[in-house]
């Protein structure tokens, strides 16, 4: 295998410059999926991604969905019947570029420029997500030419809509279950944790966001003639809200920290050592004091412990200038943000029962809840993280961290849902790529690594799980 394995990383190098060169002409393309003066853009990037997967071997297919389409393609591999079925999943649609004012080079003529770690791609969409799924792109690529094909069987399944929430990809799953079954999925749309320190994402966080309003009086009351005898609700939301958290940064929600496994001493170990810079992180936003639950490293109140933010307050009156009223009724958005073990059912009843036990007499209040998504934990001691970490430790040199991510990968959860498969998140962005930002950039050494990281990987999974 490792003969074989060198050829094609030999023709990775050899393809760099070609390689760079099909990138940018994905990038022109402005496949932007919000707008739909841009609805035959996003079907040239399909297009353009369906006619180089034809070109390396896969049978590849534009398939309609409610929306933008999607693209199948599938190869059977050419390695033993063992060999595992990895699905790569990605997207080719991107973000609006506005403000446009901002760019230093059009968003959809990219432009190669030098930086500290090399040369860059400058363009909407350079790394979310076209530059991370060329990279998987190229490592097909070069399998194809040295070996005649990948050494797994390989889905690939991109989407059009990512970028507006996926409206048609739960459908989509559910509709081509059998066609996309698999033995794990593979997605490259996170990031590093720096230039020279690959990373695995196993832990992604999971919300429940709430509306909570308050109801008073019949209706709007004169300060003066009411005040002092009549329920305050905007008072009375404003003190059960600020118990939400105790001095310590506790919250307070009935049940609210039940099922959620403490990380190990090793994962803790781990995440220390990458001596991450809590005051420049503040420091970068204006701040200097942490927040959130004292005793625990920032890494951790980022990655794996449960939050509970108030995103928006409102009630009365909020013009100019003063106007004496007693509101009859205030309002307020929650949203917590969930671990790995929390059950967002459980979490929703508990802010029902945190409200309904502070409310004054009198008071009324109506609780809805927009959203519950899991806090979910991949394939962190499966032999799959085990593989890409062997993978990723021959091509950088130094092991892969296994970090988590503060927000959530709606795919992921769908993929698991709807699929029953497992993520392996193994992405190449760094964080000063600007992913949705203007002068969006992706670094050319990171296409070249990743494209060998993920040929690597293939021959990995393909070679089995032993060590
Ligand atoms: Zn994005």
């Amino acid at each position: 295998m490792s003969t074989s394995l060198d050829s094609i990383l030999a023709e990775i190098d050899a393809g760099a410059a070609a390689a760079r060169d099909r990138l940018v002409d994905w990038l022109r393309i402005p496949s932007i999926s919000a707008q739909p003066a841009h609805a035959a853009d996003c079907l040239r990037a399909a297009e353009w991604a369906r006619d180089r997967l034809a070109a390396i071997g896969f049978r590849a297919e534009i398939r309609p969905t409610a929306g933008h389409p999607c693209v199948v393609a599938h190869h059977p591999g050419t390695g033993s019947g063992k060999a595992p079925h990895l699905l790569f999943y990605g997207h080719y649609d991107v973000q609006p570029a506005d403000p446009l004012n901002l760019w230093t080079s059009p968003p959809f003529e990219p432009a190669i420029v030098d930086g500290p770690h090399g040369p860059r791609v400058v363009a909407r969409g350079a790394v979310d997500d076209k530059g991370q799924v060329a990279m998987w792109l190229e490592a097909l690529r070069a399998w194809h030419a040295v070996a005649g094909g990948p050494p797994c069987p390989i889905t690939v399944l991109l989407e059009g809509e990512e970028e507006v929430g996926s409206p048609s990809l739960d459908a989509f799953l559910a509709a081509n279950k059998a066609e996309l079954a698999a033995d794990v999925a593979v997605i490259s749309d996170t990031g590093m944790w720096d230039i020279a320190t690959p990373a695995i994402t196993t832990r992604l966080r999971g919300m429940v966001y709430a509306q909570i309003d308050l109801f008073a009086a019949a209706r709007d009351l004169h300060s003066g003639l009411y005040g002092g005898a009549a329920l305050n609700p905007i008072n009375a939301l404003a003190r059960i809200l600020g118990e939400l958290q105790d001095a310590n940064g506790h919250i307070q929600i009935p049940g609210f920290y039940d099922g959620i496994r403490e990380v190990s001493n090793a994962q803790a170990a781990e995440w220390a050592a990458l001596g991450f810079d809590e005051a420049a992180f503040l420091g970068e936003i204006g701040l200097k004091t942490p927040a959130g639950e004292r005793g625990r490293g920032a890494l951790e109140r980022l990655w794996a412990r449960p939050t509970a933010d108030l995103n928006g307050i409102w009630g009365g009156y909020t013009g100019e200038g003063g106007k004496t009223v007693i509101a009859a009724e205030a309002h307020a958005k929650l949203s917590c943000r969930l671990v790995p073990g929390q059950d967002p059912q459980k979490v929703a009843a508990g802010i029902r029962q945190f409200v309904t036990d502070r409310l004054p007499p009198d008071a009324r209040a109506e609780i809805a809840i927009l959203n519950t998504t899991p806090g979910i934990e991949v394939l962190a001691d499966s032999p799959w993280v085990k593989a890409a970490r062997g993978a990723l430790a021959a091509e950088y040199g130094k092991p892969a961290v296994l970090v988590g991510s503060g927000g959530s990968i709606p795919v992921v959860e769908s993929l698991k849902r709807l699929l029953g498969l497992d993520s392996l998140l193994v992405g190449f962005g760094l964080n000063d790529d600007q992913v949705h930002s203007p002068n969006e950039k992706f670094e050319l050494t990171c296409l070249h690594k990743g494209a060998r990281s993920h040929a690597r990987m293939l021959a990995a999974f393909a070679g089995g799980f032993a060590p």
